[in-house]
């Protein structure tokens, strides 16, 4: 008889973690924003739970990173929960672009400064503007609160080194900021909104963390370790649909061919994704692909998916 599935992946991670180590070698680590530039370009590590709290974990799992666009996920969710879905898709689209994530190519496009998904640079600036609270520290404070009741961690906090460093080099993502304002998406102050947007995506987390956020997605909004349902079911739905479609930029469609499972990157090569009612898994690896998605991860991402056929395709 085979081994539950969890005491295989127990048994195997290791060797596949040293296996697709090996392609970190092939990748480049983020520099556009200055203090990225100073991760491990060789680390690789990963975390996976179970529904009844079970864990797995190999790699460099020790090492902590900021979520960058992975947070994407949450503001959204966070943004649903305070707007209600029409409120929100009046302000954003529901497609994928086929461009880089900080395109501003399609900007212009179709519908006149409406970005194209929530997942895009110019999409989750757009989301920023829509966290209810009175000024920009109650807003960034109530996605810090999210991120940490999701996180069940109650410390995570910003890397404030991170976050200034990306403040102070954002040409692109300033300039798209003004075309949205300028198109009338964005309420309030550029400067205010952008300043939600660099703290959430400079919040420091780590493989373990990201693994129990994904577990509650995992579990269509409710933590199966307490029963309590953190975010209502629509809105994981719809935040699983996007990660499916666009969660991994312009290589999602390969993702969904390759690994099958919904999903999303950040330029510090953490990825979050899950097995839909059985695992929330969270990796790093900061030596990125030609699209910007961890080298190492995705092939690590492949292995166990094909290797325990958990495509939903
Ligand atoms: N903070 C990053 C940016 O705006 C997030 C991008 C990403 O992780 N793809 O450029």
């Amino acid at each position: 008889m085979s081994l539950p599935e969890m005491e295989r992946i127990e048994a195997l991670l290791p060797q596949w973690v040293e296996e697709s180590r090996q392609q970190c070698s092939y990748g480049k680590v983020a520099s556009y924003i200055p203090e990225l530039s100073k991760s491990p370009i060789g680390a690789l590590g990963i975390h996976l739970i179970n529904s009844k709290g079970y864990s797995v974990s190999a790699g460099d799992t020790k090492l902590s990173f900021t979520m960058q666009s992975i947070s994407k996920v949450f503001t959204l969710i966070l943004a649903l929960m305070d707007n209600g879905e029409e409120a929100v898709f009046d302000k954003v689209g529901m497609e994928p672009t086929g461009d880089n994530f900080n395109s501003m190519l399609k900007l212009e496009l179709v519908q006149p400064g409406i970005p194209f998904n929530p997942l895009i640079n110019a999409g989750a600036i757009a989301i920023s503007s829509l966290i209810a609270g009175k000024d920009p520290k109650e807003k960034s404070g109530r996605v810090l609160e999210f991120m940490r009741l999701l996180s069940n961690n109650q410390a995570l906090d910003y890397d404030l080194d991170v976050y200034r460093s990306e403040s102070a080099t954002a040409n692109l993502n300033r300039s798209m900021a003004y075309f949205l304002k300028d198109n009338g998406v964005l309420q309030g102050e550029v400067e205010d909104v952008l300043d939600v947007y660099f703290r959430h995506c400079s919040i420091r987390i780590t493989c373990a963390e990201l693994a129990q956020m994904a577990l509650v997605l995992a579990h269509n909004g409710i933590n199966p370790l307490t029963g309590e349902e953190l975010i209502p079911r629509r809105y994981v739905q719809i935040a699983k649909t996007f990660m499916t479609t666009c969660g991994m930029y312009n290589a999602s469609g390969e993702f969904a061919i390759q690994v099958g499972l919904p999903a999303k990157s950040g330029v510090s090569g953490g990825i979050l994704t899950l097995v839909p009612g059985r695992y929330g898994i969270g990796l790093i690896g900061p030596s990125l692909n030609r699209k910007g998605n961890s080298i190492a991860g995705v092939a690590l991402l492949e292995t166990l998916s094909q290797e325990f056929d958990w495509s939903l395709f």
